[in-house]
């Protein structure tokens, strides 16, 4: 690469690292910053501008090679370089369990006992009453059985993780029974075929892609069939010309040959949200009551808690599953077991659970609920009292999300904006790139703020937001 004269000159001007570290000793800013940080933040800001030289960046000048300037942009390196990566961020998307947003939003109750567990010596595997060693699962074991009325029970990493430990322990090189119309997938390639294969379960499919009869099992069933599984179709659904065996009808069958049926309902769901004017899920107490061996889900879905495996079922089967190595490499952690037990708790009362977790709150909040908000952000972004910015409130739906309700829309209020001379994408990048930030969606040229899922106390935050991008744009 040839250099030309006018990059030479600004070439021999950029600072050198240690000049500038020099400058860093007299800011307070960079006390408390360990020297490695500074350092590496140094060298990057003047590779940063050597490369801009390099490549004849019309931005650069000399104005932007002074010390002064590559020591700002030092300090923002620095701070970048000091903060989490994994942040706090506003959905304000609408979809109540967003995988990528983290799913679920812990109850108090839940955040609590989880922070005294994280802090403290417990006795995460100490039996208090005979001072021994105790069980790891212990904790949620009891309010689990008494919430679904499970026999026994157990905990998991997360659901994947039980599907893969059920399918080990009780279909190993034997062959597993599943319709056509179940074998699927969930994003981040949890594929049924390929956890099965991963298992050492044979999968024998049966039926077709949406239709299968129960004498479909029936005619599969041979000597080395271990299991018959059914898996909740959480993330699409088959309509028109359908059919599909219950669980019932399979746990019937299933008693009738000797062979166990397991079901991997997915989201799974301790209420019935019909009742809330929210499409039918089955509920993890339905499975229960017809008598399968064995039923996983997840804990952070609709239930609302913690990310985490759930197994139910009956005592023989779920000894069995304890007693495979496989449990110790997907345990559960003791900070997860705290949030989990705390969320299940507040199950014991319906009202209460609808009241305290999140996810359930935010599923089951009323249009007015919703509408109270969206107004006050309407308000408060009013009061801003700049001409350039625009909103309106706009009716949209929201979505469960999470693999669960698929096809339900659930009418919500949104707000849509715009500011003149900023296009939607823009804006949207802007919020994305706010403290903390703001995940909004797109829709014609507005970015739309569905307040289903802004907390309250995030409404400020927000606007706060806006004001800094009117500021700098
Ligand atoms: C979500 C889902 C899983 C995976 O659960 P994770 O808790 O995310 O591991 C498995 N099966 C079904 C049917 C699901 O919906």
């Amino acid at each position: 690469m040839k250099i030309n004269e006018k990059q030479q000159t600004l070439l021999r001007m950029l600072p050198g690292v240690d000049h500038i570290l020099e400058l860093t000793k007299s800011e307070t800013f960079f006390a408390d910053i360990p020297q490695t940080v500074v350092v590496n933040s140094i060298r990057a800001a003047v590779e940063a501008q050597r490369h801009r030289i390099l490549k004849n960046d019309s931005d650069t000048s000399e104005a932007t090679l002074s010390a002064a300037q590559i020591l700002e942009e030092v300090k923002h390196l620095t701070r970048v370089a000091m903060t989490p990566n994994l942040t706090w961020v506003i959905n304000a998307t609408g979809i109540v369990v967003h995988t990528n947003l983290g799913r679920s939003l812990l109850a108090p109750e839940a955040e609590e006992n989880l922070s005294l567990i994280a802090s403290r010596y417990s006795n995460l595997e100490y039996n208090l009453a005979i001072g021994k060693r105790g069980s790891r699962y212990s904790s949620v074991e009891d309010i689990l059985c008494e919430i679904s009325g499970a026999e026994a029970s157990m905990v998991v990493n997360n659901n994947a993780a039980a599907v893969l430990l059920c399918l080990e322990t009780i279909a190993k090189n034997k062959s597993v029974i599943v319709s056509r119309g179940e074998l699927i997938e969930i994003g981040g390639s949890f594929r049924i075929p390929d956890v099965m294969a991963k298992s050492g379960g044979i999968l024998k499919e049966v039926g077709t892609t949406n239709r299968t009869h129960l004498r479909d099992y029936e005619d599969a069933i041979e000597a080395s069939t271990g299991l018959m599984l059914k898996v909740h179709c959480s993330n699409y659904s088959l309509i028109g010309f359908t059919a599909e065996v219950s669980l019932q009808e399979l746990v019937e069958l299933g008693t009738k040959y000797s062979i166990a049926v397991m079901e991997d309902l997915g989201s799974g769901t301790f209420i019935d949200f019909s009742k809330y004017g929210l499409m039918k899920e089955p509920t993890v107490q339905e499975s229960v009551a017809t008598g399968a061996d064995v039923i996983t889900f997840s804990g952070d879905k609709l239930l609302g808690g913690p990310q985490a495996g759930i197994i139910v079922g009956k005592k023989n089967i779920i000894d069995d599953i304890k007693r495979n190595p496989l449990t110790r490499a997907l345990r559960i952690d003791k900070l997860t077991l705290a949030g989990l037990e705390s969320t299940l708790r507040l199950y014991r009362d319906e009202e209460k659970a609808l009241q305290c977790i999140p996810t359930l709150q935010m599923l089951t909040a009323t249009i007015e609920e919703i509408t109270q908000k969206a107004n006050q952000l309407v308000e408060k972004l009013n009061d801003i009292n700049n001409s350039r910015l625009h909103m309106q409130l706009i009716k949209l739906s929201s979505k469960a999300g999470g693999g669960a309700l698929p096809l339900l829309e659930i009418p919500s209020q949104c707000v849509s904006i715009k500011i003149d001379g900023i296009s939607a994408n823009s804006l949207e990048r802007y919020l994305r790139k706010s403290d903390p930030p703001i995940i909004a969606r797109i829709e014609e040229d507005y970015v739309i703020m569905d307040l289903r899922t802004i907390q309250q106390d995030e409404i400020v935050i927000i606007v706060s937001a806006f004001e800094n991008i009117l500021k700098r744009d």
